[in-house]
C-alpha cells in the first residue's frame, strides 16, 4: 500500500500541476491545450525538464531560469496539496472494505473522489485569487457529480437532487433578497454543486462548516488588522474546503457531533 500511495502522490502532483495551468490560463483567457508554458514575467518558454512538479521549483529555488523573477509559491503548494488529497482519496477507498467491490468499481470510486477534489482545489484557488466562482468549473463538476453519484449509488438519488436544489435555493434566496450584493450567481451554482456531490444531509453539514470556518478566519483577520468588515470574502474557497472535509470525514463528524448530545 505504501508504494501505491507514493505513486498516487506523484500522479496527484502532476494533476496539481495541470490544475495550476487551468487556473492561470482560464484567467488569462488562453487555451488549455495548445501553447507552451512560459514564464509569466519574461515569456521565456519553460523546458520539459523544468516542468517536473515540486522538484523543478525546488531546483530553480523558486525563480525563473531565464529572468530570475520569483515564481508564485502557488505552483508547488497546489501540486503538494493535490498530491496529499489524492493519497487520502485512495486510502479511504482502499480501507473501506474495497475487497468486495471488484477492481473496476474500486477504481471508479477513487476516480469519483479524485475528480471531486480536483474541481474543489481549482474552485478554492480561483476564488481566493480572483473572488470568482466560474461556470467553466462548476458546471462540468455538477454534471460529473450527478452522473457518478447516481451510477455508483454513493449518495441516494433523491438526496443528490434535493440536496442540489436546497443548497442552490439557500444562496438564490440571499441573491434575491440582497439584489445580488451578498452573494453572486457563482455561489448559487456552487450550492448546487455541493448538494450534487454530497447529497442533502452532508451538503448542509458542509454549508455549516463553511460558515464556521469563514467566521473563524474573518475574526482572526479582523483582530490582526489584516481585514475590516468591508473586506470581500472569498466564500467559495471556504465552501470548497468544507466540502473536501465532509467528503473525507462527513459521517464520523456527524456521529461525533450527535454523540455530544446523546
Ligand atoms: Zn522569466
Amino acid at each position: 500500500m505504501f508504494w501505491i500511495s507514493l505513486l498516487v502522490f506523484v500522479v496527484g502532483t502532476c494533476i496539481g500541476s495541470f490544475l495550476n495551468v487551468a487556473i492561470f490560463r482560464t484567467h488569462e483567457g488562453e487555451s488549455m491545450v495548445t501553447g507552451r508554458s512560459k514564464c509569466r514575467s519574461c515569456e521565456f518558454p519553460i523546458g520539459v525538464h523544468d516542468l517536473v512538479p515540486v522538484l523543478s521549483y525546488l531546483r530553480l529555488r523558486g525563480r525563473c531560469r531565464s529572468c530570475k523573477s520569483v515564481i508564485s509559491w502557488q505552483y508547488p503548494a497546489v501540486e503538494i496539496v493535490t498530491g496529499f488529497l489524492f493519497v487520502l482519496c485512495y486510502l479511504i477507498v482502499a480501507t473501506q472494505g474495497a475487497d468486495n467491490l471488484g477492481l473496476l468499481f474500486m477504481m471508479m470510486y477513487v476516480l469519483r473522489y479524485w475528480v471531486f477534489v480536483a474541481y474543489l482545489v481549482i474552485i478554492f484557488v480561483y476564488d481566493l485569487r480572483h473572488m470568482l466562482i466560474i461556470d467553466r468549473f462548476t458546471i462540468p463538476a455538477m454534471i460529473f457529480a450527478v452522473i457518478m453519484n447516481l451510477w455508483l449509488g454513493t449518495v441516494p438519488a433523491w438526496s443528490v437532487l434535493v440536496g442540489g436544489l436546497v443548497l442552490a435555493s439557500f444562496f438564490w434566496v440571499q441573491f434575491l433578497v440582497s439584489r445580488g450584493t451578498w452573494v453572486g450567481g457563482g455561489d448559487i451554482r456552487m450550492g448546487a454543486l455541493i448538494g450534487f456531490m454530497l447529497g442533502l444531509e452532508h451538503g448542509l453539514v458542509a454549508l455549516f462548516i463553511a460558515y464556521v470556518l469563514g467566521a473563524i478566519v474573518g475574526v482572526a483577520m479582523m483582530t490582526s488588522g489584516k481585514a475590516t468588515r468591508k473586506t470581500p470574502v472569498p466564500f467559495g474557497s471556504f465552501l470548497a474546503v468544507a466540502t473536501v472535509v465532509v467528503l473525507f470525514v462527513g459521517q464520523p463528524l456527524i456521529d461525533w457531533y450527535l454523540g455530544l448530545f446523546l
